[in-house]
């Protein structure tokens, strides 16, 4: 080894003990960009930190994203306001800040098969992601399976644990299939020891009136709604079906053939 190779052999040997990924990938070509400019050691040292710290937080954003596991990214750039006028568009923008977060409230989306609820749904917790919030997205059927299958194996206080850890826990999709009594209960107990200490964010087809259906009992479902709307945003979704209305379009527009 050269003399001259000595410090920068054991700078990276420093820099990587340390974890600073950046630094290690930036700092010479950074250091003839400051000679060249002729600045200080402090600047030198001020960009390779901001560079640092800039990249840990943008991985640090894509770990939370993985970690979410979105059955699909969607963003809001792709959602079309005016396809779906029910929609408070106001209301979804202001979500989108994810203040609701800082302060425990809950959104629910409710309406009809294919009138955004997910789409809105995800890309408001795909934005609470990049804010820095821990997030999880399950439909409501993968959810009380998972809920149920912990409980046999009795993990159930672990998966609970770790919802818990959530800023924001997404239940996609509750009312297609109704619970069993079990099933009900459990997360029903998601929802009480979320109240007041995390928001929730639910999307549904069913009115309220319905929701007994999916719940089984009436005390239990009355109880659940009380806790769920006391401090929550609404987003109703009133309009025809996207994905049908594209499906009319498509077959209008094309030729008939007989
Ligand atoms: P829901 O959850 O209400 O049943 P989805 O959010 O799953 O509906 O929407 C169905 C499909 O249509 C998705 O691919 C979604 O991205 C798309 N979609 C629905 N509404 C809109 C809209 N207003 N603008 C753009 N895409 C939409
Ligand atoms: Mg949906």
């Amino acid at each position: 080894m050269k003399d001259q190779d000595k410090p920068t052999v054991l700078l990276e040997y420093h820099l990587k003990k340390l974890k600073l990924p950046t630094i290690l990938r930036e700092y010479a070509a950074m250091a003839k960009v400051c000679s060249q400019d002729r600045s200080d050691y402090m600047t030198y040292l001020l960009r390779l930190t901001e560079r640092e710290l800039l990249d840990r937080e943008k991985r640090a954003a894509e770990r939370r994203i993985k970690q979410a596991a979105f059955p699909v990214i969607k963003t809001m750039d792709t959602f079309d306001f005016k396809a779906q006028p029910s929609i408070n568009q106001q209301l979804v923008r202001e979500l989108m800040r994810g203040e609701y977060i800082a302060k425990k409230e809950n959104v629910l989306l409710i309406g009809n098969s294919g009138t955004g609820k997910t789409h809105l749904a995800s890309a408001m917790a795909f934005a609470a992601c990049a804010q820095g919030s821990k997030v999880k997205f399950y439909s409501a059927t993968a959810l009380v399976t998972e809920l149920m299958e912990c409980r046999e194996e009795r993990r159930l206080q672990r998966l609970q644990k770790q919802l818990q850890r959530l800023h924001l826990l997404v239940i996609d999709e509750l009312g297609y299939v109704p619970f069993s009594k079990i099933g009900a209960q459990m997360l029903f107990e998601v929802v009480g020891r979320a109240y007041e200490q995390q928001s929730l964010m639910i999307t549904t087809n069913l009115p309220f009136q319905q929701w007994t259906e999916v719940f089984g009992s009436e005390r239990l479902t009355g109880a659940l709604l009380d806790r769920l709307t006391h401090r929550c945003h609404i987003i109703e979704a009133n309009g025809e079906s996207y994905r049908l209305r594209q499906a009319k379009r498509r077959s209008q527009a094309k030729p008939k053939t007989n």
